[in-house]
C-alpha cells in the first residue's frame, strides 16, 4: 500500500527543514512590513542563511538513502506540482511579487528621495558592502534570484547526482549566475567602471543598442569600448560558432540566467509543459513574433541613434521601445516567465517568448551538429521523456520511430535522456555523418558462419 500512496507524509526531518526555511522567509516578510531591526545586517544574513539551509536540508532529507536515479514520484498527486491549490497560490504570489518589482517598487520600500525602507532597506546593507551605495529593487531581485539558483542548484545536483551531464551543467549555470551576472557587475559598479552582464547578449539584452547604453559604453574609455566590442563579438561570432558545434544548449542550459532559474528552482514544474500540437503551433507564432518585434525595435533604435530622427513612416522608435520594454521585457519575461512556473511549466519564457532562443533555435535546426539520437528498438513507450521535457517536445514520438530529435526548441537539458529507463536517447554533437553512424550503431552484425537457415 505504501508504494501506491499518492499522498506521502513529510518526514520529521523534512518538517524541520521546512520550519527552518519558513523562518528565513518570515524574517524577510517582517522586514518588508516596515518593522526596523536593531541589527539589520545580522537579520539579513540570518534570513538568507536559514532560507538556504532549509531548502538544502529538505532536499537531502527527500533524496537521501534512495538509490541513484531520477525521483519524480508523486508529482502528479502533489497539490503544488499538479496545478493544485498550492501551485496556484505560489503562482499568484510570485506573479504579485513581479508586479510589485516592476510597477510598484515603492511598496517594497524604494525611496528615491531618501534612505530605502522595508525589504529594499534591509538589502541596502549588502549593497553598501558590495558596491558602496544603496541598492534598489533590482539589487534585491538579483540577490534573491542568484540565491535561488544556488540553493535549488544544490538540490538539483543532489537529485540528479547519478548523472554527470546534469551535475556539470548545473555547476556551470550556478557559476555564470553568481560570478558574471551578479558579483562582477556589482564590483565594477563599486569601482565606478562601466559594467554589464558579460553573458547577456542581444536580443535577450534588448537594450544593448539603446542610446543611453551605447553612450555609456562608447564614452567610458577603453573598458567601455571593450564591453561594446565584447557584446558584438558575442552576437556575431561566439554565439553562432558555439551553436554550430553544441546546439543552443551551450547557452540555454549551461550559461543563461533565465534557463538557470528554470532548471533549478523550476525543476519541480517541468512536467507541466503542454505537449499538444496546438501548444507547438502557439509556441512558433509567439516566439518568432517576439523575435520580429525585437529586430524591428532594434533597427528603429539604431536608426534614431545614427540619424537623430525619432520616426520612420510615423513609427516612433521611442514608443516602440517602450512597448517592447513593457510587454516583452517586463510582462512576458518577468511576470509571466517566472510567475507561471507552477501553471505552465518552468520554461514558459524560453519556449514561448525568448528572442535569443528563437535565433539559436533556427540555427540549431538548420546549421548545427547537435541532435538527440534515438535507439528506437529499445524504446518501451513509457513516455517518461515526453513527460519531463520542459519544452513540450513529444520525445517519445521520435524514439518510437527511431528518428533523431532535431527541434529548434530543444534546449539540450538532457533530462529526457536522464529519465529514460532504457538508455534510448543520446545527446550528440556529431559530424554530418551522424545519421550513418547511428544507423551503424543500431545494426546488429552477425557472422555468416553463425547463421543457419532451416528450409
Ligand atoms: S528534448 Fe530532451 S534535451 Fe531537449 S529540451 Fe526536451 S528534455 Fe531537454
Ligand atoms: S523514456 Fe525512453 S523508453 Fe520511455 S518512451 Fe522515452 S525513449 Fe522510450
Amino acid at each position: 500500500m505504501s508504494f501506491s500512496n499518492p499522498h506521502p507524509r513529510l518526514t520529521w526531518s523534512q518538517r524541520l527543514a521546512s520550519a527552518v526555511g519558513a523562518t528565513g522567509l518570515l524574517i524577510l516578510v517582517v522586514a518588508w512590513s516596515g518593522i526596523e531591526f536593531a541589527h539589520a545586517g545580522f537579520w539579513l544574513a540570518a534570513s538568507l542563511l536559514l532560507l538556504a539551509t532549509g531548502t538544502v536540508w529538505f532536499a537531502f532529507a527527500t533524496y537521501r538513502g534512495h538509490p541513484a536515479g531520477i525521483k519524480n514520484n508523486g508529482v502528479w498527486f502533489n497539490l503544488l506540482t499538479n496545478r493544485g491549490i498550492w501551485g496556484w497560490c505560489l503562482g499568484i504570489i510570485i506573479t504579485g511579487l513581479y508586479i510589485l518589482l516592476y510597477f510598484y517598487p515603492g511598496l517594497l520600500g524604494l525611496r528615491p528621495e531618501g534612505p530605502n525602507t522595508g525589504l529594499i532597506g534591509v538589502f541596502d546593507l549588502l549593497s553598501f558592502w558590495l558596491k558602496g551605495k544603496p541598492g534598489g529593487q533590482w539589487f534585491v531581485y538579483g540577490t534573491l534570484y542568484t540565491l535561488a539558483i544556488l540553493i535549488f542548484g544544490v538540490k538539483f545536483i543532489w537529485k540528479y547526482r547519478h548523472n554527470r551531464y546534469q551535475i556539470i551543467r548545473t555547476i556551470s549555470v550556478m557559476f555564470f549566475q553568481l560570478c558574471l551576472a551578479f558579483l562582477l557587475p556589482e564590483l565594477m559598479d563599486r569601482l565606478n567602471q562601466p559594467s554589464m552582464d558579460l553573458k547577456n547578449m542581444w536580443p535577450l539584452n534588448y537594450y544593448f543598442f539603446f542610446d543611453w547604453n551605447l553612450d555609456k559604453l562608447l564614452k567610458d574609455g577603453n573598458l567601455g569600448l571593450f564591453l561594446f566590442g565584447w557584446g558584438l563579438v558575442m552576437i556575431l561570432v561566439v554565439s553562432p560558432v558555439l551553436t554550430y558545434f553544441f546546439g543552443k544548449r551551450w547557452y540555454c542550459s549551461w550559461v543563461c540566467g533565465c534557463g538557470g532559474l528554470a532548471e533549478t528552482a523550476g525543476d519541480p514544474f517541468r512536467h507541466l509543459s503542454s505537449k499538444t500540437l496546438q501548444a507547438w503551433k502557439i509556441e512558433r507564432w509567439l516566439i518568432y513574433g517576439v523575435l520580429v518585434f525585437a529586430v524591428i525595435m532594434t533597427f528603429l533604435v539604431i536608426y534614431t541613434y545614427m540619424t537623430g530622427r525619432d520616426s520612420i513612416l510615423f513609427i516612433n522608435s521611442y514608443v516602440i521601445r517602450e512597448w517592447y520594454g513593457f510587454f516583452i521585457g517586463a510582462i512576458f519575461s518577468g511576470v509571466v516567465g517566472v510567475g507561471f512556473y507552477p501553471i505552465l511549466g518552468s520554461r514558459v519564457w524560453c519556449r514561448f517568448g525568448c528572442p535569443m532562443a528563437a535565433i539559436l533555435g533556427l540555427q540549431q535546426k538548420f546549421f548545427s551538429r547537435f541532435r538527440i539520437t534515438t535507439n528506437g528498438g529499445q524504446c518501451i513507450s513509457c513516455g517518461n521523456c515526453s513527460t519531463y521535457c520542459e519544452m513540450g517536445i513529444d520525445v517519445r514520438w521520435y524514439a518510437q520511430r527511431g528518428q533523431n530529435v532535431v527541434r529548434a526548441s530543444c534546449v539540450g537539458c538532457g533530462i529526457c535522456a536522464a529519465v529514460c529507463p532504457r538508455g534510448v536517447l543520446r545527446l550528440e554533437n556529431g559530424k554530418v555523418d551522424i545519421n550513418q553512424r547511428t544507423d551503424e550503431l543500431r545494426t546488429i552484425h552477425v557472422r555468416l558462419e553463425d547463421v543457419t537457415v532451416n528450409r
